[in-house]
């Protein structure tokens, strides 16, 4: 095996030394390995010669041709020229160099040449200007430069030219070691070229076909390592010993009586798979996803109240404030006749009251603790927790779920749930979520009526607002969002304090308008919020604070200043703060579509309701890593592998990896045990890295 070899430190490679080796460094690459697995970013087809006759104005082309004749001069600015015809027997080109005086004597007339650059018509004859030039050595020498060429990712002090002499270097040199990690059932099932060739190949391919083949190997490759960690992380928490709830049909309908509505048949269906969570030995481990207003709240009070049957405590954690006070108040009420004792704690100031209420849940005097972050802080405590759940999940990190859970009881593991209104696009819920069971509510409560979506140009806003005062009128009530808060934070932008004012005094003059913002005081906000639910104001003006989770079933029109402003996830939440009773309900989007992306956007909040699609396209739209909008969500990074575009590959890797787990030390062909041990090994300090997650 020559794993050694690969694993040289680049600066010893011929042609390297320190000075270069420090620049590749910045690159992440260190080792001859580094060097192999540094894919291109892109690649430029210069496979096919053209003939000079055959080239058209505008088109980028490789031709071959003898130098007719030269000329060198220098303009009476002191620009220096380099001219010359070429000629291919069936037309000639004009070529030109500005101001590269070394030029000069880089071909001479008869030299065969390689030229390969843009083609324009310039006083009727087609020409190339600063062209890239090879010399061959005769007439019939097929060309360096001729081929499929990879261009790569550098850094500003590299050129692509010696960087690819580099990679040809090395290629040629080492491709041949890179060892296969496939045991062959997996490469027959998959009819995979071997790992050696698509390394040479995804460097310089033959042809695009073979280039098509080494893509598909190398991406399966590094998501079935990815799916593997995975599959292993999924497995590890699955050991854990967890609590085994009882949850008989006494608890149960004790609960449903609870609610005052039937619950939907989904959300029926993913309280079953809860139910069986709970009830096995080993922690529960889940994401409940369902579309904004779908009812998930409810399926968490299933779970909450059933540890709680068990004589456990139970963690209910939101992203914001505004949201755990109101999941506070809907729970006091709701739990009004059942013995449950429930407590609100939130950041701000250690009080009095804070410290008793932390020092309640220690001993565990409290049942159902509901907060936000604050939860995860250091000095507080449990006496019994048995489990957790996080709503809506893409605000937290993995991170955090991982802290909140340590909080667990003894060597036992809590169960968690976790909930997001974001539907996570097939792709992510293979990869980001790839380490958590998934349930989905896919269908909304009974007498539920479509929101209408409308755009509102500017010309139109008047009647908006007049529209708007109606509803109020017929005792409805209505959001208005602005993007910021503060007249200083952008200049052209209405803002929320101003335009509040405006629409308190002016537009709305007579009617009750409420103003909410991040930055008030959080009683303030609870305030405000309330009064608003309790319709003590008609409209409530406010910024994206009231993004996720807000339930005001009275509120019908949900207007949106400067729309374009906003992500397209963001709109939707936004828009499913209404639509939650059987009044018809209306989005109406201010604001003008400057660039393509808002359009868009717009565009698809104007088509549908439906929070997949409205994921999917959000995730097209911004790619994965603004698709979270937080730097915490543990996003994998793939080399090769396109989160969005690859998903069939990924689902091929993760069924193969899942079952090399699942067969794992079981397994009675031996080459899949090396498999896996060479995987554990390899990927120790990321296998590592996950385990904390
Ligand atoms: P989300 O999934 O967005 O968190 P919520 O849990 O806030 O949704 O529920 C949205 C609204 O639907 C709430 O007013 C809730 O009381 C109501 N709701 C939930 N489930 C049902 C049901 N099965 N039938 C009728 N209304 C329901
Ligand atoms: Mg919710």
């Amino acid at each position: 095996m020559s794993t050694s070899d690969l694993d040289k430190s680049i600066q010893y490679i011929k042609g390297v030394g320190p000075k270069r080796a420090q620049s590749l460094g910045r690159l992440g690459i260190h080792t001859v390995k580094d060097l192999l697995y540094y894919f291109p970013r892109t690649y430029q087809d210069r496979s096919q010669v053209e003939k000079i006759s055959n080239l058209t104005d505008g088109t980028t082309a490789m031709v071959k041709g003898i130098v007719i004749n030269i000329k060198s001069f220098r303009t009476r600015g002191w620009k220096s020229i380099f001219e010359a015809s070429v000629g291919d027997g069936t037309s000639m080109l004009q070529v030109k160099w500005f101001n590269r005086p070394y030029q000069s004597e880089i071909f001479q007339v008869d030299d065969h040449v390689f030229l390969y650059g843009k083609v324009t018509l310039y006083k009727q004859s087609l020409q190339m200007v600063n062209p890239e030039v090879e010399i061959a050595p005769g007439e019939d020498s097929p060309g360096r430069s001729v081929g499929i060429l990879p261009v790569y990712s550098l850094i500003e002090e590299m050129k692509q030219t010696s960087f690819r002499k580099l990679v040809k270097t090395i290629v040629d040199d080492h491709y041949h070691k890179v060892e296969e990690i496939f045991t062959d059932d997996i490469i027959s099932k998959h009819k995979f070229i071997p790992v050696t060739d698509a390394i040479k190949n995804i460097h310089f391919p033959d042809s695009m076909d073979s280039l098509d083949e080494s893509k598909r190997r190398l991406k399966y490759e590094e998501f079935f390592l990815f799916e593997t960690a995975m599959a292993l992380r999924k497995r590890g928490i699955k050991e854990v010993s967890g609590y085994k709830f009882r949850i008989g049909q006494n608890v149960e309908n004790h609960i449903c009586k609870l609610f005052p509505f039937e619950l939907t048949k989904s959300q029926q269906k993913v309280i079953s798979e809860i139910h069986e969570d709970m009830c096995s030995e080993r922690p529960m481990n889940r994401l409940l996803q369902g579309d904004v207003g779908s009812g998930k709240t409810a399926v968490a009070v299933y779970a909450l109240l059933a540890a709680v049957a068990n004589r456990f405590q139970t963690a209910f954690m939101a992203p914001t404030e505004i949201l755990a006070e109101q999941h506070y108040r809907t729970l006091s009420l709701l739990l009004e006749k059942a013995e449950v004792k429930i407590l609100l704690l939130t950041g701000g100031a250690k009080t009095k009251i804070k410290k008793e209420n932390i020092e309640r849940i220690k001993e565990g005097d409290i049942d159902l603790v509901i907060g936000t972050h604050a939860l995860i802080d250091k000095g507080v405590e449990f006496k019994k927790l048995g489990l957790i759940v996080i709503d809506e999940q893409h605000k937290f990190g993995v991170m955090q779920r991982t802290r909140l859970r340590q909080k667990g009881y003894n060597k036992h593991m809590p169960d968690v749930l976790v909930m997001t209104a974001t539907p996570i696009p097939r792709s992510l819920s293979l990869t980001v979520f790839g380490d958590l069971d998934i349930s989905t509510i896919d269908e909304l409560p009974p007498g539920r009526t479509p929101v209408e979506t409308y755009r509102v140009p500017v010309k139109k806003e008047n009647d908006a607002y007049g529209f708007i005062r109606k509803e109020v009128e017929k005792g409805r009530q209505a959001f208005v969002v602005y993007p910021l808060v503060d007249e200083s934070e952008k200049l052209d932008l209405k803002s929320a304090t101003v335009e509040a004012e405006k629409l308190r005094d002016e537009v709305f003059s007579g009617l009750n308008v409420g103003l909410l913002h991040g930055q008030l005081k959080p009683e303030l906000k609870d305030l405000i919020m309330s009064d608003f639910v309790n319709h003590k104001y008609d409209i409530l003006v406010s910024t994206i604070v009231i993004e996720v989770g807000i339930d005001v079933p009275n509120a019908t029109v949900m207007a949106i200043e400067h729309a374009e402003r906003f992500g397209l996830a963001q709109l939707h939440q936004l828009r499913g703060r209404i639509g939650r009773s059987s009044h018809r309900s209306y989005c109406l989007l201010f604001g003008i579509q400057k660039s393509a992306e808002s359009r868009q956007r717009i565009k698809t909040m104007l088509e549908t309701n439906d929070g997949f699609r409205i994921a999917e396209e959000d995730l097209k739209l911004r790619g994965p890593g603004e698709f979270f909008g937080t730097r915490q969500h543990g996003l994998p990074e793939f080399k090769i592998g396109d989160i969005i575009n690859d998903y069939n590959i990924i689902k091929l890797a993760r069924t193969d990896a899942f079952d090399l787990v699942k067969e794992g030390r079981n397994s009675k062909d031996p080459k899949k045990q090396i498999l896996l041990k060479i995987i554990m090994e390899r990927f120790k300090d990321k296998l590592d890295l996950i385990n904390t997650g």
